[in-house]
């Protein structure tokens, strides 16, 4: 199964919990945890998420660890974010435990399609959607909540490979007030005309902008290391997604005693210090792929090779440390993992 495809193999079931708009007080609206067998949702087609997108979702992974146990990594940083993704849509909380709870029982369940071999995982998939049938423009008074679970092999087969970048300067990805802080559909929705044009062009990843001001990948977000050493990254401004690994990448550098700085950062001036040689490395990261060096850079006016075109030292030993914890391979001082099996 680790060698299918991301995203198209799936475990025998899922996790479900439904929420209807509750009429008294005193109740929260969430029905039980369920566990069903992995299957299609019979939707009506006024279904409210197909005509007005109000769905949220994240993603983490399972690990299995040498001695067979299973562990997932900060859980409990996703279960807020989506609550805050929630919250932006104007869709119900979970209640307090309840992601990780189905996480738990999910994983328990289909144990056995959690993958041991190198750099394989079982990508989670938690999702939030409108699911009353009602054209109306209103928040939906029906929500569904379900995981459902993907064993990944290595998202690079063959080695680490740096991707090349389109810095997109017609399309963006999210706006101020808009909601680019929120891991919802409707941002990656937006993202694929985008793609398809850098596709076009060559480039495997989008870098989208606020004005001048660098933001992130349309799934990853980014990083510069200078010269000097020190890390860059984009300030969460309110329209760049939060990433966890961002959160942890950052956390580990700076233990390391690196140069850490969160700021904005202009387009031309990154590009002027890319022609000048003082950009050592430059890297994307998130959940599905880790950590990925970037090789490329270019858009309208410029195209420039990162370094020397190859995977940076300090990206590809954040990458290791990183993956180190996850798999149980390193200490986890910070308490980052959580065991579900
Ligand atoms: C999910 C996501 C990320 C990465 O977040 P992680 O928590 O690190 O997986 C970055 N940008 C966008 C737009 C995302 O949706």
């Amino acid at each position: 199964m680790a060698s299918a495809a991301f995203g198209t193999v799936f475990t025998p079931h899922m996790a479900r919990r439904s929420w209807t708009r509750p009429t008294s007080e005193g109740t929260d609206g969430w029905g039980e945890l369920r566990i069903e067998p992995y299957g299609p949702l019979l939707l009506d087609p006024a279904t409210s998420v197909l005509h007005y997108a109000q769905e949220v979702f994240e993603g983490l992974k399972a690990y299995a660890h040498a001695d067979g146990s299973v562990w997932t990594f900060r859980p409990e940083a996703n279960a807020a974010r989506l609550d805050a993704s929630a919250r932006r849509m104007a869709m119900p909380c979970l209640p307090e435990g309840a992601f990780t709870e189905a996480i738990e029982a999910l994983v328990r369940v289909d144990r056995d399609a959690v993958p041991s071999e190198a750099d394989s995982s079982l990508y989670l998939r938690p999702f939030m959607f409108a699911s009353e049938p009602f054209l109306g423009v209103r928040p939906s008074d029906a929500v569904e909540f379900l995981v459902i679970a993907s064993p990944v092999g290595s998202y690079f087969s063959g080695g680490v490979k740096p991707v090349s970048i389109w810095v997109e300067s017609e399309y963006a990805r999210a706006g101020r007030g808009g909601t680019g802080s929120a891991k919802c559909g409707g941002n990656y929705a937006a993202s694929m005309l985008p793609q398809v044009l850098a596709a076009e062009r060559g480039f495997d990843q989008v870098l989208y902008l606020d004005a001048e001001n660098l933001e992130e990948l349309g799934g990853m977000n980014v990083f510069v290391v200078m010269d000097d050493g020190s890390i860059h990254t984009p300030t969460l401004s309110g329209s760049i997604l939060p990433g966890i690994t961002r959160d942890s990448l950052l956390t580990l550098a700076r233990a390391r005693g690196i140069d850490v700085i969160e700021r904005r950062i202009v387009l031309s001036e990154l590009a002027e210090c890319l022609a000048a040689g003082r950009v050592r490395e430059m890297f994307a990261c998130g959940t599905a792929a880790v950590v990925t060096p970037i090789g490329r850079l270019a858009g309208e006016g410029f195209d420039v090779v990162v370094g020397d075109g190859a995977p940076g030292a300090l990206t590809m030993s954040l990458r290791e440390e990183l993956t180190d914890i996850q798999y149980g391979r390193r200490p986890d001082p910070r308490g980052w993992l959580h065991r579900l099996v």
